[in-house]
């Protein structure tokens, strides 16, 4: 990726300013203004990040669900690190729902909260396996009442696994999304999944929150946005209040 090349592209398809400006989030021009926003913004990323895939390693539905159970408060390089041992020795859902949970802590400590986590993994696979044939539940209510699956979880395995309408909101889309004025001041997740479900396209928003995880990892990062090599600078509130 040429990042200061393709920001001379990607700005010449899309260069509307910033209008969303801190105002009432229900008043129809400002929801206007974001989503007019939110669409330059997509457009300029699909650009800048044509593959919109999961950073998480994964084969089967039943894996990710383990794979974002781990990634709490851990690296998805860790987590990825961590998830074949796992699966070397109990390879199944079956496998996993039979397993003591102390055993399956012992494999996935080095990602941090190993108690609560591998207790959380043992009781979701006893589910998948009793309740539904070893399968992950294709509804988000379902797939909200499993152990140790909350919102964004949820809304990954609905995106990247039934392809259905997602908004991921991790710490990536939630700092991007405040920096860029897509949202005001909003930093939990609920409500920055809300007020996006307003103006993102459903069918943009799982791959949109996978390009903010690339965005965030490359240009914008958290200590420091490189804003000067960044395809948003002009549509930006952030970016645009650092270079102008
Ligand atoms: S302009 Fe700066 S703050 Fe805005 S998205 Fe780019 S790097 Fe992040």
């Amino acid at each position: 990726m040429n990042s200061r090349q393709s920001t001379a592209t990607s700005q010449s398809t899309a260069t509307r300013p910033n209008t969303a400006r801190r105002s009432s989030k229900d008043d129809p021009a400002d929801l206007a203004a974001r989503r007019e926003l939110a669409l330059a913004v997509i457009q300029r990323l699909k650009a800048e990040y044509p593959l919109a895939e999961c950073t998480l390693s994964y084969d089967d539905a039943w894996q990710l669900l383990i794979s974002v159970r781990l990634a709490a408060q851990c690296t998805d390089a860790r987590v990825d690190l961590t998830t074949p041992k796992l699966y070397e020795k109990f390879p199944t859902v079956a496998a996993l729902a039979a397993a003591d949970p102390a055993q399956i802590e012992e494999i996935v400590k080095p990602c941090g909260l190993g108690h609560s986590k591998a207790r959380d993994i043992s009781a979701c696979m006893r589910i998948l396996h009793e309740q539904y044939d070893d399968r992950v539940p294709d509804t988000f209510e379902e797939l909200l009442a499993l152990p140790g699956v909350g919102r964004k979880s949820a809304n990954l395995i609905m995106g990247d696994v039934f392809g259905k309408p997602a908004i991921v909101t991790d710490t990536h889309c939630i700092r991007i999304s405040n920096l860029i004025g897509l949202v005001d001041d909003e930093k939990q997740p609920a409500k920055v999944e809300k007020a996006l479900w307003k103006i993102v396209p459903p069918e943009e928003g799982n791959d949109l929150c996978h390009r903010f995880v690339l965005h965030g990892r490359a240009v914008c990062v958290a200590r420091r946005p490189r804003c000067a090599q960044c395809c948003l600078s002009d549509i930006c509130r952030h970016g645009i209040a650092i270079i102008s």
